[in-house]
């Protein structure tokens, strides 16, 4: 059996165009997987998908908005009948709102939910049924903030705790039909999405350097290996778990 190989099997990463998503998606092709790249701006996404067919796996670019679940459905199904079958998940797509939370519109705190609890969850439930044939990986993406707390991160921390258990409720549930659930937990990795934070949050980007044993941002090439570890044969016995990838920083008191 080939731990890490994963030739001829087929991987949908929402978010995939962008940070994590593609640092994640880049490691899976590497290993071998096929890819289906999901996101909303078509030109990011597909971009995405050419920078990722250099790597010699087959891969497709398709829009989808997790907050909807026909959209969800769409891209879980074209996917089946485009490779005829469905082996890994990785529900990446994820957004927040920095606020107090006494500033937070209902509008915006449904924003962050749907995307990054909801729509994750619409994501595995119409996998499933694909996975249960032949067994399955499903890969959650929590954050720090499924661990701590964070004054301007009400709904983002809310979603990202609340995707741990998810995880933990979907693995025992699946597990009788070899479907592993898992949660990466990645530190301060260097994206977009941060790159707003370190502008918009007074000390953050010295208290993050301080505070991690490693010393640094971590990039998304970083959780690549994870990714790969969790996709492949290596975990069949891993199930429920929320594992840290973040340079220690969950370490440190
Ligand atoms: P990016 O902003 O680079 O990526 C976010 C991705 O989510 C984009 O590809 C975006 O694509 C997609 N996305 C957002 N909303 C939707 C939606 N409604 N439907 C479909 N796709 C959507 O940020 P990161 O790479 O940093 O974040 C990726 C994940 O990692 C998120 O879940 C985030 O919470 C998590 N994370 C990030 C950390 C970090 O330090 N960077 C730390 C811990 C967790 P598009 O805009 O095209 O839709």
């Amino acid at each position: 059996m080939k731990l890490f190989e994963l030739k001829g099997r087929v991987a949908v990463v929402t978010g995939g165009n962008s940070g994590i998503g593609l640092g994640i998606a880049q490691g899976l092709a590497a290993a071998g997987a096929a890819i289906v790249v999901a996101g909303r701006r078509n030109e990011k996404t597909l971009a995405a998908a050419r920078a990722l067919e250099k790597l010699d796996v087959r891969t497709v670019a398709v829009e989808l908005d997790v907050r909807s679940e026909a959209s969800c459905r769409a891209m879980v199904e074209g996917t089946v009948q485009r490779f005829g079958r469905l082996d890994i998940l990785v529900n990446n797509a994820g957004t927040t709102i920095r606020k107090q939370p006494q500033a937070l519109t209902l509008a915006e705190w449904n924003e962050v939910m749907e995307t990054n609890l909801t729509g994750a969850f619409v994501c595995a439930h119409a996998a499933y049924p694909h996975m249960r044939r032949g067994g399955g990986k499903i890969i959650n993406i929590g954050s720090m903030l499924s661990i701590f707390g964070a004054a301007y991160a009400a709904p983002y921390a809310a979603s990202k705790g609340a995707i741990v258990q998810m995880t933990k409720a979907l693995a025992c549930a699946w597990a009788q039909d070899n479907i592993q659930v898992n949660a990466i937990l990645p530190g301060w990795i260097d994206t977009p999405l941060t790159e707003g934070a370190r502008r918009e949050v007074p000390g953050l980007n010295e208290r993050v350097l301080a505070r991690t044993p490693a010393g640094r941002w971590g990039a998304p090439a970083d959780l690549a290996g994870l990714a790969v570890l969790l996709a492949g044969a290596a975990s069949d016995f891993i199930t429920g778990a929320a594992i840290p990838v973040d340079g220690g920083y969950s370490a440190q008191a």
